[in-house]
């Protein structure tokens, strides 16, 4: 059986989930459902990140110790999954003890290669990002590049690794490997970054200013750099470690068990970098595989402005779910985005998409089941469903190609294509003329036949978008559940009963 192992990253547990996190969340929510639905195995990973310097100052900000802080973000971050209806498998934190052990045996075995060293560093440091600064970038009034805040003057020992010895290997990878970074223009920035010589990662931060943190194996007065500590949370959740297995033991347990290496992480491009440099570079230096493939998404935009919490312009996805629906709000970030590029998001546009659902699928829905209570007793006809199997053959083909080039967007836009076909279909065939002429009895039985066939499929082609809504829709055409890609144009609908339910996609009442 196929696997596919796809993660999110894991957020930043100072704040509380934003747009930017939803999307990220539900465009790999869709690509597991859409996996599932090809019969793959899948496992999907998320969680919260919890070691840090800005953990540290949120909690005592907050008067709270920083694992009081933890749960209470990994809960708000859990809450806001459910509301998503995202089916992860696996919510990490990276103060579990497993994790925590697991970070633990990925440094010794790097220390146990000698791809870790200990210098002194001399230079600038933003405390807020944990990173350290170069002359040049902090400029003559010393301010931190990334958030404008004063940097600090720092002389202190660090543990570094090994990064430069991998420049040339990574270069060759991405460039062996067209498909590696998605989309072409993030590949193409990472490639130029590594134009520029790839100096060594400082892995460490001494406990006297960062305490809450993985302690470094090798140097108990030092915690493990933040963004080291995350990205191996994709390894620990993967099964691949034996945290019981010392450096010169394999140390890791049989690759075939694990679901290692990752089939996909998803991201916002703001993070590519730690994704398809640091991390690559660490597992090559691990001996281990690398992930399958990156997708870094864009940014959500209003007003020209970045939705980020740093920024304060938090939209709560929330907030569009008390109108529209989990599903209006999942159908609306996977349309609308095109999968890679930044978009703009305006009520307007959000309207537009709903409508969009609403009025080609949401009525196409209504009015074949309708008919078919109407005309057939609620019973769907045995008759040959294959009016418009050519548009079915060539949507699935279309979906699939999408989607497996991670263009949900264009997957989703390709699936309401045949519902406005089949919409189409039912203005040439006039079922309602049909029904009138007691001689077209097996007409009017393959039309609805048809329409039931196309509504089965289409609960498979938009269930990564709209899960809620197409397991209601199956329930309604008296299926028990969303059949998988393949069993939709197979599976028997003659003699199942529809149950008309309200409408899918309704007008939020104002
Ligand atoms: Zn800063």
């Amino acid at each position: 059986m196929t696997r596919r192992y796809l993660t999110t990253p894991i957020y930043y547990a100072t704040g509380d989930p934003h747009l930017g996190h939803a999307y990220t969340t539900v465009l790999t929510d869709a690509l597991a459902r859409y996996y599932r639905q090809t019969g793959a195995d899948v496992r999907f990973l998320t969680g919260t990140d919890e070691h840090g310097q800005k953990m540290q100052e949120t909690a005592a900000r907050k008067d709270m110790t920083p694992i009081q802080l933890a749960d209470q973000m990994a809960a708000s971050f859990d809450a806001a999954w459910r509301d998503l209806d995202i089916s992860y498998d696996r919510f990490i934190r990276t103060t579990e003890p497993e994790h925590i052990g697991v970070v633990t045996t990925f440094l010794e075995r790097l220390w146990a290669k000698g791809q870790i060293y200990d210098d002194m560093y001399t230079g600038w440091y933003c405390i807020h990002e944990e990173r350290y600064w170069t002359e040049k970038e902090v400029g003559a009034e010393r301010l931190c590049p990334d958030c404008q805040r004063p940097v600090e003057f720092v002389e202190e020992k660090n543990y570094f690794f090994r990064m430069s010895d991998y420049q040339d290997r990574l270069i060759q990878h991405i460039e062996a490997n067209p498909n590696w970074i998605v989309p072409a223009t993030r590949r193409n920035e990472i490639l130029g970054f590594l134009k520029q010589p790839l100096q060594d990662l400082s892995i460490s931060r001494p406990k006297s200013r960062l305490s809450w943190g993985v302690t470094l194996p090798f140097d108990s007065d030092h915690v493990c750099y933040v963004w080291v500590d995350a990205l191996i949370n994709y390894v620990t959740a993967s099964g691949l470690l034996d945290i019981d297995g010392g450096p010169d033991q394999p140390g890791f347990s049989d690759p075939g068990d694990s679901w290692w290496p990752a089939s996909l992480h998803v991201m916002g491009k703001d993070i590519i970098t730690t994704h398809a440099v640091y991390w690559p570079t660490l597992l090559m230096a691990a001996d281990l595989a690398l992930p399958e493939q990156i997708l870094a998404h864009g940014w959500w935009v209003m007003e020209e402005t970045k939705m980020s919490k740093s920024l304060g312009n938090v939209v709560d996805p929330l907030e569009l779910r008390e109108d529209y629906g989990t599903d209006g709000v999942r159908w609306y970030l996977l349309r609308d985005m095109p999968t890679g590029s930044d978009a703009s998001y305006t009520p307007e546009r959000f309207q537009a998409r709903y409508d969009e659902i609403a009025n080609v699928f949401g009525n196409l829905a209504n009015r074949t089941i309708s008919m078919i209570s109407k005309y057939r007793d609620g019973i769907i006809p045995e008759a040959a469903d294959n009016g418009l199997d050519a548009n079915i053959e060539s949507t699935m083909r279309a979906v699939t190609d999408h989607m497996d080039a991670l263009r949900v967007h264009d997957a989703m836009a390709a699936a309401m294509e045949l519902a406005r076909a089949a919409n189409g279909y039912v203005d040439t065939r006039e079922p309602w003329a049909q029904a009138k002429d007691p001689t077209r009895a097996e007409d009017l039985d393959e039309t609805l036949a048809s329409l039931a066939r196309v509504l089965t499929v289409l609960t498979a082609l938009f269930l990564p978008a709209t899960p809620q809504k197409m397991a209601d829709l199956a329930r309604q055409l008296g299926l028990e559940a969303v059949p998988t890609l393949e069993q939709a144009r197979s599976v028997p609908l003659g003699g199942l009963e529809v149950q008309k339910g309200p409408p899918l996609f309704p007008r939020p009442d104002r």
